[in-house]
C-alpha cells in the first residue's frame, strides 16, 4: 500500500533521487547567494570606512583574506614602461620570494590585457602561468585590475579552500573593481586636503611667531621646532655659512650624523652646501649615486630649501629621510616651511628696523630727542619714588660751525659720528645715550650721583680729545653734569645740566662743570 502511494506522485526512486540533488544544489547556490550579498555589504561597509591613504592598502589585502578564507591577498603595481608587475603590499605571500612578474603569460598580466577581472579556478588547468615562487604553490587565484588616476594596481587573492565561495566572491570582486579604485582615489585626494589644511595650519603657526619674539635667532630656533614635529621619520638639520666655514644651528636629532660618523660629517655637510650653493637640492635615492653613499649611511633621500631674507640666502634648512624617500607633497611642505620661515624672519626684520626708526637716530645710531624725552620722564619718576640718584650728562661738540666751514658738512658728519661712537663706548650698559641737537649729546646715568658722573664725564673727554678721524682730524667737547634734585622738573633738571655746559664754553671748552 505505502509503495503504491508514493508512486502515486508519480515519481520513480531515480527521479525522487534527482529531485533531492536539485534541491540541495539550490539550498547551496542559496547559501552561496547569501555569502556574495553578504561580502557585498562588508565590502560597502569597508570601503565606507574614513582612513589614512598610507594604511588603505594593508588594511584591505587583510579585509579581502579574511572575506574569502583565503591564504593569499595582495596588491601588485603595474610598471606600464617595464610591462611588468612589483609586489606592493599582502598578505599570506612571501616578499622575499616574490619575483617582478612579466606581464606576457601571466595571469596578472592576463588583467591588462582584457582590462578585466581574471578568475582561474584552477591553475594546474591553465596551460601557462608565471609561478611566484611560494609555498605553497597558488591554487586557485582571482586578479582584479583596479585603474586609480594615479597608476593601475592588481589585486591577487589565491588559495581560497572552498572552490565554490572562491567563484562567487570573485565574481561580486569583479563587479565591485570600480568603485575600489574610484575609493582609492577619493582617499588619496582627501589625504592631499588633510595635508594643505596641516600645511596652513603650519604656515600660520610659523607667521604667529612674530608676536612672541622679533629677533632673527629664536625665530629660526622656533620654526625649526615646529619643523622638526612635522614627520617623524625625518632628521632635520638648519645649516648657516659663517664666513669661509659652514655651521648647524639646528639638528633635530643629536647622535645623527651625515656621512655616518661623527668625522665624516661636516665634511659630508660642507660637500652639500658647496654642491647647492643656492640652498635649493633633492637627492632622491643617493644609495644610487656614489658620491652621496659613503659607507654606513642610514639614510635615503636629502632635501635642501633656503631661508632668504631680502633675496640673500641666510641658511639651509636640510631634510633627511631615513626610511624611504621623500615624496613630492613632504617636499612641497619643507619648501614651504622654509618659504613661511623666511617671510617672517624678513618681517620681523623690518618691524625691528621700524622700531629703530622711531627710537633712534640715523646717522649716529644713539636715541633720538624723542626717546630722551620719554625716558627722562621715566627715570625722573623712578628717581623721585624710591630716592635712587640719578644724573645726566650734556656735552657740546666745541666750535663746530667753524669745523664745518673749514672741512664741509660732510666731514663735519664724521666728526658727529666719531663723538658718538666714543659716547656709545665709554658708557655701562645701564647708561643711555643721546643725540639731543645737531652736535649735542646727552648721556642719562641711573643710579649715580653727580661725582661719579663727572668721572665718566672727564673719561668721555679725554678720549674725545684723543680720537681722530681717518684724516687725523679732531675736536674736543665741552660738557656739563647734573644730579636731579627730587621733586623737580624735567624741563628744570635739564636747564641745570645746560647752564654747567654753558659755563664749561665760557671758561675756555674742553672741559667738564658739575653742578
Ligand atoms: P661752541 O659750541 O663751541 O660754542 O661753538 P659751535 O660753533 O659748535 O657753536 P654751536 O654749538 O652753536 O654750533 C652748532 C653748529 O653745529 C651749527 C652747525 O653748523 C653744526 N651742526 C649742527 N648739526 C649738524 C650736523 O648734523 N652735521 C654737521 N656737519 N654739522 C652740524
Ligand atoms: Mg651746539
Ligand atoms: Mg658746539
Amino acid at each position: 500500500m505505502e509503495r503504491e502511494t508514493m508512486t502515486s506522485n508519480n515519481l520513480t526512486t531515480r527521479e525522487k533521487d534527482e529531485r533531492i540533488i536539485k534541491l540541495t544544489r539550490a539550498v547551496e547556490l542559496l547559501q552561496y547567494e547569501k555569502s556574495k550579498s553578504e561580502f557585498m555589504r562588508n565590502f560597502l561597509v569597508f570601503i565606507a570606512k574614513e582612513r589614512p591613504y598610507e594604511d588603505f592598502f594593508a588594511d584591505s589585502v587583510l579585509f579581502f583574506r579574511h572575506e574569502f578564507k583565503s591564504a593569499y591577498a595582495a596588491f601588485f603595481l603595474y610598471n606600464k614602461e617595464n610591462y611588468n608587475f612589483t609586489y606592493l603590499v599582502g598578505t599570506g605571500y612571501k616578499e622575499e620570494t616574490m619575483p617582478v612578474i612579466d606581464e606576457s603569460g601571466s595571469i596578472i598580466g592576463e588583467t591588462i590585457h582584457t582590462q578585466d577581472t581574471v578568475i582561474v579556478n584552477d591553475i594546474k588547468e591553465r596551460y601557462f602561468h608565471f609561478p611566484l615562487n611560494q609555498s605553497p604553490p597558488e591554487t586557485n587565484v582571482v586578479c582584479v585590475p583596479i585603474y586609480t588616476k594615479k597608476k593601475t594596481l592588481v589585486l591577487r587573492i589565491a588559495n581560497v579552500q572552498d572552490g565554490n565561495l572562491f567563484v562567487a566572491l570573485s565574481t561580486v570582486l569583479k563587479s565591485m573593481a570600480n568603485i575600489f579604485a574610484q575609493t582609492i582615489d577619493h582617499i588619496y585626494e582627501n589625504s592631499i586636503n588633510q595635508q594643505t589644511i596641516r600645511g596652513v595650519q603650519f604656515t600660520l603657526s610659523i607667521s604667529r611667531l612674530l608676536e612672541k619674539t622679533l629677533e632673527r635667532r629664536e625665530i629660526i630656533h622656533r620654526a625649526f621646532l615646529k619643523i622638526a614635529a612635522l614627520s617623524e621619520s625625518t632628521v632635520q638639520m638648519i645649516a648657516v655659512r659663517e664666513g669661509h666655514s659652514i655651521v648647524l644651528i639646528e639638528k633635530s636629532l643629536p647622535d645623527f650624523y651625515l656621512g655616518g660618523s661623527p668625522a665624516a660629517h661636516s665634511v659630508y655637510l660642507k660637500n652639500l652646501m658647496e654642491t647647492f650653493p643656492d640652498g635649493v637640492g633633492f637627492i632622491e635615492n643617493l644609495h644610487k649615486m656614489p658620491r652621496w653613499s659613503w659607507s654606513n649611511i642610514h639614510y635615503i633621500s636629502i632635501n635642501l630649501v633656503p631661508l632668504i631674507i631680502e633675496q640673500r640666502v641666510i641658511g639651509t634648512l636640510i631634510s633627511i629621510s631615513r626610511d624611504e624617500p621623500f615624496g613630492d607633497s613632504l617636499r612641497a611642505l619643507f619648501g614651504l616651511a622654509a618659504a613661511q620661515t623666511s617671510i617672517t624672519l624678513e618681517r620681523a626684520f623690518y618691524i625691528h628696523q621700524q622700531e629703530e626708526f622711531a627710537t633712534k637716530d640715523g646717522l649716529t645710531g644713539l636715541f633720538n630727542r624723542r626717546m630722551f624725552d620719554t625716558l627722562l620722564a621715566s627715570e625722573t619718576a623712578v628717581s623721585g619714588r624710591y630716592h635712587r640718584p640719578l644724573s645726566m650728562i650734556i656735552m657740546d661738540i666745541d666750535h663746530f660751525k667753524s669745523f664745518n666751514d673749514t672741512y664741509g658738512h660732510k666731514t663735519g658728519d664724521e666728526v658727529i659720528q666719531l663723538v658718538s661712537n666714543t659716547i656709545a663706548s665709554t658708557i655701562r650698559t645701564s647708561d643711555r645715550a643721546f643725540r639731543y641737537g645737531g652736535e649735542e649729546f646727552v648721556i642719562m646715568c641711573p643710579e649715580t650721583n653727580a661725582e661719579n658722573s663727572a668721572l665718566v664725564a672727564e673719561r668721555l673727554r679725554q678720549r674725545i680729545e684723543q680720537a681722530h678721524t681717518k684724516d687725523k682730524l679732531r675736536v674736543t667737547i665741552s660738557l656739563g653734569v647734573s644730579e636731579y634734585i627730587a621733586g623737580e622738573s624735567t624741563e628744570a633738571f635739564t636747564r641745570r645740566a645746560d647752564a654747567l655746559l654753558y659755563k664749561s664754553k665760557e671758561s675756555g671748552r674742553n672741559q667738564v662743570s658739575v653742578g
